[in-house]
């Protein structure tokens, strides 16, 4: 071993451990600072208590999180290779903060089953993967990899499901789950859940307020999963800022078994490194139409994310938006404007009738920005009443709208779309699904969202906005 885990590093230099008290500390298994804050949210340290809570309020602070996308590359870069090199090892799953779908990961953790979990902790230790190993005990091992510190578990089959339990998180609902049932282990979380007499909760609602009150009423639906997404509605290509030529993206789609896609690249004067001039998109839809005889499997819809300017008025002729096949609209920046300002102006484009999705709503920037300060209940209420559809977006900069905010929109009675809002052919999947654990967070079911429906379904979506306002 040649360093300590950040935890025991930092403890060690701000003098609160010394060798007993450390030794103590792993014999408890509090190697990492989410070790830390379940301890002492089940109040379980051998160590002195208050200097340890003073200690994980200052340690949280000073861990760098990884963006969720980030902690993703990581880790789907690293299992394969664990899995090809580890062979015993039933299963390899993340856990931790990735697991509930956190915008912001302090911590990787990965859990593996295996018959015989020491065998199985010496094989990754062996691999020539890590820069360091920083513990390595039977069930346990903590690496560095790619400049992160990476907590592997392996267990039991016959307790996988509390240790997947335990280290999903987060601390306190883990110890106010433990505290009702007896000292079991479990097999699955849904046998965790059970013997604590509470219906089973997906990972991605544990930090909702509301989570252990549904589970005790068992009032927990079926979440929106990733096989519900029938189709994507916002992704963008080398016509404006996306590194993939059109082609390449549609063919990546239909290989995911996407029934639909929106081609969606930026309006004119968006902030974007390349935008659509009026002479692009006709290329565009030239191309669009010869890829749509190539794939005849997958339908493509011709669209634009067009920008919503200072004045509440699109970068976009509407004669050119209505020959779309759909029109998503965003507040890219906010032009200095306050957040009633910025009320209105998302309002006006959510009554304008071509519009039928506002994109990343709030134009939260992860770890930057929160979003714009705007009255959301109002937004909310003016995509209902016009029948435009409010996007939770899956890019790891925006993931946005939040759970809690795509739950307070559909309490109002807004559709979602759930998008990727990809640039890349290699996010395409990925990006998707973390718009699909966003949406989780918020409870949102696949009744709430438009792309879980058959195509018809998106295009009449589209045609009754279109319509009303043309009587109107
Ligand atoms: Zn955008
Ligand atoms: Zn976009």
């Amino acid at each position: 071993m040649t360093t300590l885990p950040f935890l025991l590093r930092r403890l060690r230099e701000l003098r609160i451990v010394d060798d007993a008290r450390e030794q103590a500390l792993v014999r408890d298994g509090v190697l990492t600072v989410a070790d830390l804050d379940l301890a002492l949210a089940e109040r379980r340290t051998s160590a002195d208590v208050p200097e340890l809570r003073r200690a994980a309020a200052a340690l949280a602070g000073e861990q760098r999180p990884l963006m969720l996308g980030r902690a993703w590359d990581i880790v789907e870069t690293f299992l394969p290779t664990l899995a090809g090199l580890c062979p015993d090892v039933e299963v390899f799953e993340a856990s931790g903060p990735m697991r509930r779908s956190e915008p912001l990961v302090s911590g990787l953790v990965i859990v593996g089953r295996a018959a015989d979990p020491a065998r199985a902790i010496d094989c990754i230790a062996r691999a020539p993967l890590a820069s360091d190993v920083m513990h390595h005990g039977p069930r346990r091992i903590v690496l560095l990899v790619d400049g992160q510190e990476m907590d592997i578990r392996i267990t039991t089959p016959d307790a996988y499901g509390s240790v997947l339990f335990v280290t999903t998180g987060p601390a306190q609902h883990v110890a106010d789950v433990l505290k009702r049932r007896g000292p079991r282990v479990c097999a699955s979380e849904a046998d965790v859940y059970t013997h604590a007499g509470l219906a089973c909760l997906p990972p991605e609602t544990r930090d909702a307020a509301d989570a252990l009150e549904r589970a005790e009423h068992a009032q927990v639906p079926r979440l929106v999963g990733r096989e519900d997404i029938r189709g994507d509605l916002h992704m963008h290509t080398t016509y404006s800022d996306g590194r993939e030529p059109l082609k390449r993206m549609a063919h990546g789609a239909q290989a995911l078994g996407y029934e639909y896609i929106a081609i969606t690249d930026h309006s004119e004067h968006a902030g974007a490194s390349r935008t659509l001039t009026p002479a692009l998109l006709g290329r565009q839809r030239a191309e669009i139409a010869q890829l749509r005889r190539d794939l005849p499997r997958l339908a493509i819809l011709h669209g634009m994310e067009v920008d919503i300017l200072p004045d509440g008025s699109l970068d976009c002729p509407d004669e050119t938006l209505a020959s779309l096949d759909i029109v998503l609209a965003s507040l890219h920046e906010s032009s200095g404007q306050d957040g009633a300002q910025l009320t209105r102006r998302c309002i006006a484009a959510i009554r304008h009738p071509l519009v039928s999705v506002i994109t990343h709503p709030a134009n939260q920037v992860v770890g930057r920005r929160a979003g714009y300060d705007m009255d959301y209940d109002a937004i909310y209420a003016a995509a209902a009443e016009t029948g435009t559809a409010l996007e939770v977006d899956g890019a790891p900069a925006h993931l946005d709208l939040s759970g809690e905010r795509a739950q307070a929109a559909v309490r109002a009675g807004v559709t979602l779309v759930i998008d990727s809002d990809c640039h890349r052919l290699r996010a395409l999947d990925r990006q998707m699904r973390m718009g699909v654990g966003t949406a989780r967070r918020g409870w949102v079911e696949p009744r709430h969202v438009l792309n879980c429906r058959p195509l018809r379904d998106v295009r009449a979506f589209v045609a009754r906005k279109r319509a009303t306002a043309s009587l109107g």
